[in-house]
């Protein structure tokens, strides 16, 4: 199946949301019985976010087949309900890499290796590389980063010479501006969007369609200025106001017919109206709470809740499903301690404690599970939080006070947390973890089990560290059930305590698996645990 191309770029400034506008459009194209999938194209040099520090990025996302991505790709695969893979996210580092491996082997036989056209090359294969597997009508691609800017030159070239070697009807470029509101004068100004159209035009690129992120709605006059100034038609000119919430942007985008001008441009069919129902549902779920919780969540990157992305949406995903509006309160880990956490966690219904790496913050978030364990509060440890809530029961009920994790503390006598044997050999940082999927196997006898409804489940992992099995029936006697168990290396998975109404932990990511239609049942477990204590019922 030959696909159709969509490219997506943007001007004025960055974080306009060229990812949720390609993932909303997506979302309408499949709706319409489409197959579509969306990639993006990141101009840094790193081979893969997953060596960045989440506060230059937000958090790392990490597909099915163990790739370190961007967060983008969270949205596709929470609005499309559908896998993403390596495939679908390119960085410059990447691009360059292949092609200086291949000059060291000679593939280039004496030529010189130049940008253009052996990167853009590479760019367009990597492109190209989706529609390969045949499974794809039309293939979305977003370039990061905005018009302009050096770095992305190679890719809006590569977009250049792929426009002029497809047939008209199987490309389009959709470019996002922003139309910035002067309060003095009350008005919209169409100024930088003409010059950020005329940037691509430098380069080559005529926009076909142009959303303008706007807080105010544009006028018809307005929009006949900009496709003038812009050389595109009047209807595709596209408004994107600013909503309440992001899976509000599909359905904006669908009476804005962003959907239909990108089909009847492409020659494809627009007689299947979108199917929108659930989507819809899901809203009127997420918009009508009928509780209110409060969710606790201790990390150190609380600065910028864009470090914890995919646990926030599944939040939403999980709030909706439960009819209850989940209210995050993000609290520092390196501010909990002994003396303050009754009051730090003293109006919230239940406490999540997020992933991460390194020890700062640690010693706070074992307190604050020591209390949540104490308490009753309903208690959910990720990735490092589950490390921590393993290494607080160590100490505090089993009473080996120097248990940790070798991450922190590679001498300690009780190390409850440990390095796989097969990672100690690794020096490398780049994609070097436990990533992917894993298969678990979830005991009959769990709280795991009561949410997943089934013994056999996949789930992602991105950490070096794992429970060490020396002390399985240690913890087991005392109280601390391992409830999940990967079946082929016999790693623990899930953790949960016998005698609390809610106390579960995973060594993997659940969050990454959460989308719109098929919310992950470990979070709405929690939040339903989370409302009945906020009930009174568990307390
Ligand atoms: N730092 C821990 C490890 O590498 C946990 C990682 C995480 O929370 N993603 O095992």
């Amino acid at each position: 199946m030959s696909a159709k191309y969509i490219f997506v770029t943007g001007g004025v400034t960055s974080s306009l949301g060229k990812g949720i506008i390609g993932a909303s459009l997506a979302k309408l194209l499949q709706a319409r019985g489409y197959s579509v999938t969306i990639q993006k194209l990141d101009p840094y040099i790193n081979v893969d976010p997953g060596t960045l520090n989440p506060y230059e990025h937000g958090e790392c996302y990490v597909t099915e087949d163990g790739a370190e991505t961007d967060l983008d790709l969270g949205h596709y695969e929470r609005f499309l309900n559908a896998p993403t893979s390596q495939a679908n996210n390119v960085t410059t580092g990447r691009i360059y890499q292949h092609v200086i491996n291949q000059e060291r082997q000679g593939a280039y036989l004496g030529k010189t290796v130049q940008v253009i056209p052996h990167i853009t090359d590479e760019i367009k294969r990597r492109i190209r590389l989706l529609e390969e597997t045949g499974k794809y009508e039309i293939i979305i691609t977003e370039i990061g980063g905005t018009v302009g800017d050096i770095e992305s030159l190679p890719y809006i070239e590569a977009v250049r010479q792929l426009l002029w070697e497809l047939k008209e009807e199987d490309a389009l470029v959709i470019h996002l501006t922003l139309l910035p509101y002067l309060s003095s004068t009350h008005e919209l100004k169409t100024k930088p969007t003409q010059h950020s159209v005329k940037t691509l035009l430098e380069s080559g690129v005529q926009p076909d369609i142009l959303v303008c992120r706007t807080e105010h709605s544009i006028t018809k006059e307005m929009r006949k200025k900009i496709a003038l100034f812009c050389n595109v038609d009047a209807n595709a000119v596209i408004e994107a106001l600013d909503v309440p919430t992001i899976y509000d942007v599909p359905l904006m985008m669908l009476k804005e017919k962003l959907d239909k001008t990108v089909l009847s441009k492409m020659k494809l069919s627009t007689k299947n109206e979108p199917d929108l129902d659930s989507w819809k549902n899901f809203l009127v779920r997420h918009k009508n709470p009928k509780n209110e919780v409060r969710i606790g969540l201790v990390g150190k990157y609380v600065e910028l809740p864009d470090a914890y992305k995919s646990i926030i949406e599944a939040f939403i995903h999980a709030g909706a499903q439960n009819e209850a509006r989940v209210r995050i309160q993000y609290i520092h880990s390196e501010l909990i301690a002994d003396d303050n956490v009754a009051q730090k966690l003293a109006d919230i219904d239940g406490l999540l404690v997020a992933p991460g790496f390194g020890d700062r913050g640690i010693e706070g978030k074992i307190i604050a599970i020591k209390y949540a364990r104490e308490n009753n509060l309903p208690f959910f440890g990720i990735c490092l939080g589950m490390q921590m809530a393993v290494i607080e029961f160590a100490r505090n009920v089993i009473g080996w006070k120097d248990a940790h994790s070798t991450e922190m503390n590679p001498k300690t006598k009780h190390p409850v947390i440990d390095m796989m044997p097969d990672q100690k050999k690794i020096t490398a940082k780049g994609g070097t973890m436990r990533l992917g999927a894993y298969a678990c196997e979830i005991a009959k006898d769990s709280i795991a089990y009561k949410a997943y409804e089934k013994t056999k489940v996949t789930e992602r992992h991105r950490h070096r560290f794992e429970f060490n099995n020396k002390y399985l029936q240690e913890f087991e006697k005392a109280g601390l059930h391992v409830s999940g168990i990967n079946p082929e290396t016999k790693l623990a998975e899930i953790v949960e305590l016998k005698k609390h109404p809610y106390f579960v932990a995973v060594q993997f990511h659940p969050e990454y698996r959460s989308t719109v239609l098929n919310p992950h049942p470990l979070f709405i477990r929690f939040v339903k645990a989370a409302v009945d204590y906020s009930l009174n019922v568990l307390k």
